[in-house]
């Protein structure tokens, strides 16, 4: 579903992702884990053209792509076969809900609106929003904020959706409400790639775990593999500290 070879990007003369890989097969969950600061969120955005990587090649979706000299129209093909939530849920203040939902369906997927308000009606309904389709983003809580999001990004029913650290602007107690809906849409077969902090999540949901530092996978398996037998010191450290 997603292959990426050989990523780089440096940020002025910092070298942020030094030659990464990685695998995604169809209904995949990957949780990436990680220290603050070791490229995580960079991967994520430069999959996405969100950041335009040095170098790297992707296939997504069996469309192969440079990761650095990709065409407006290659950018735009893969962004119809990839969904991105963002951690600060980057909804358009002055939309409602709804709004917020359908506007990706009509304006980058070209559906008729009629046709988008129904998915997206669906889609919130899903994410268990039936009672706000209205409500515009400053009436909801920051988690009916981050589910309205991952809405958006399911409506527009992706081959995969990238989460980067949908859960760290939250409050505490609003966490479990959007895990819960990240847990649900996982069990349905959609493929995710995820950035978190939450270990529980990955534990649980994931079906492989890639831990990152300074750059690189350091290392990568099941979640059994790696929070029970780590076999690199720098994962073990990493979760000494985190767990
Ligand atoms: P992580 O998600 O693992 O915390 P990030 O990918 O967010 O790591 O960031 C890795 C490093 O890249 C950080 O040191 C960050 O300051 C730097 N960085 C990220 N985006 C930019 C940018 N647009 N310009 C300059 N530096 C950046």
């Amino acid at each position: 579903m997603l292959e990426i070879t050989g990523l780089r990007k440096s940020f002025g003369p910092l070298e942020i992702l030094k030659g990464v890989d990685l695998e995604i097969g169809k209904g995949d969950v990957v949780v990436i884990l990680g220290p603050s600061g070791s490229g995580k969120t960079t991967l994520l955005r430069c999959i996405n053209f969100l950041e335009r990587a040095d170098e790297g090649n992707a296939q997504i979706g069996g469309l192969q792509v440079d990761l650095r000299s990709a065409s407006k129209k290659e950018v735009h093909s893969v962004r119809q076969k990839t969904a991105f939530v963002f951690q600060n849920y980057n909804l358009f203040n002055n939309k409602t809900a709804i709004e917020n939902v359908a506007e990706g369906l009509i304006t980058g997927r070209k559906i008729p609106k009629k046709k988008a308000w129904e998915t997206a009606r669906k889609a919130l309904d899903k994410v268990g929003l039936s009672d706000k389709h209205d409500a515009f983003p400053s009436r909801l809580s920051g988690g009916q904020q981050q589910r309205v999001g991952i809405a958006r990004a399911v409506a527009l029913n992706p081959e995969i959706i990238l989460f980067d650290e949908p859960t760290s602007a939250l409050d505490p107690e609003l966490v479990g409400e959007v895990l819960g809906v990240m847990r649900q849409i996982a069990a349905e077969g959609t493929t995710m790639l995820v950035v978190t902090h939450e270990m529980q999540f990955a534990r649980d949901v994931a079906n492989k775990v890639i831990f990152m530092d300074g750059g690189v996978v350091v290392e990568s398996g099941t979640p059994d593999e790696i929070f029970g037998r780590p076999k690199e010191e720098r994962t073990k450290q990493f979760l000494r500290r985190v767990l």
